[in-house]
C-alpha cells in the first residue's frame, strides 16, 4: 500500500474523530474520503457501516473510480461511495465529507420544497474558498433522498453542473456533503457550513419565540 494512501487512512480516522465528537456523524452515519492518485482515479474511502467514533485507520479502505475495492478483497466501502466519486469527477476534489448533523437534516427539510437554502451576509462565508465578503450569496442546493445511488450520483452530477459556485449540498433529512482541494480544505467547509446551518436554525427558533 503506497504511503500517500497510508497517510491519507490517518488523516481520515482523525477528521472522523473530531467530526464524532461535535455531533456531526453520530453512530455509524456520514462517510469521509481524499484522493490518493487522480490518474487512474484511486480514493481512500470510509467502509460501509462503521462507527465514526471509533474509527482506525486500517479500516479505510482504497477504491477505483468505480468503488471497486483494491486495498481489501470482499470489503464494503461506505454506501454513498458513488456520490463521493461523482462530487470528485465534478468538482477535481481532493476530499469529500459527508455530516448527518441535526441542523442539516432539519433545514434540508424545512427548505427541501424550494430545492435549496440561501445563505447570505455572515462573516463566517469567508471561510468558504474564494469567498471575499460577508455580502456573498451561498446557495446550497437540497436534493431528495434516494436509496438509488446510480440514480442520485447522476442528480448530484446534475446539481453540480446548474451550481457551480456552490460549496457544498444538501440531502434532504439526511445530511450535508461538501468538498475542497484537500483534506484540510473539506474540513474547514464542513465546520463553517454545519456553523452556518446552526446559526440559520437557530435564528429561525429565536424569531418564532419572539413572536
Ligand atoms: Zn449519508
Amino acid at each position: 500500500m503506497s504511503q500517500r494512501f497510508a497517510q491519507l487512512a490517518q488523516a481520515l480516522a482523525a477528521v472522523a474523530g473530531g467530526l464524532h465528537g461535535r455531533g456531526w456523524v453520530l453512530g455509524t452515519s456520514g462517510n469521509l474520503s481524499a484522493v490518493v492518485e487522480q490518474d487512474p482515479l484511486r480514493l481512500a474511502i470510509t467502509p460501509s457501516g462503521a462507527d465514526k467514533g471509533a474509527l482506525r485507520a486500517e479500516q479505510i479502505l482504497l477504491i477505483d473510480e468505480r468503488a471497486g475495492v483494491i486495498s481489501e478483497p470482499g470489503a464494503r466501502p461506505s454506501d454513498e461511495s458513488l456520490l463521493h466519486l461523482r462530487i470528485v469527477a465534478e468538482r477535481g476534489a481532493g476530499a469529500v465529507l459527508h455530516t448527518h448533523s441535526t441542523w442539516s437534516t432539519l433545514l434540508s427539510d424545512l427548505f427541501g420544497a424550494g430545492a435549496g437554502l440561501p445563505i447570505e451576509g455572515y462573516e463566517m462565508l469567508k471561510g468558504l474558498a474564494g469567498v471575499k465578503t460577508h455580502e456573498h450569496r451561498e446557495w446550497l442546493p437540497i436534493l431528495e433522498n434516494s436509496q438509488d445511488m446510480p440514480a442520485l450520483a447522476d442528480k448530484v452530477g446534475e446539481v453540480l453542473k446548474q451550481h457551480k459556485d456552490a460549496h457544498g449540498f444538501l440531502l434532504r433529512r439526511h445530511g450535508l456533503y461538501t468538498w475542497g482541494n484537500d483534506l484540510a480544505q473539506a474540513q474547514r467547509h464542513v465546520e463553517i457550513l454545519e456553523f452556518l446551518l446552526e446559526t440559520i436554525g437557530r435564528t429561525l427558533l429565536m424569531k418564532k419565540q419572539a413572536n
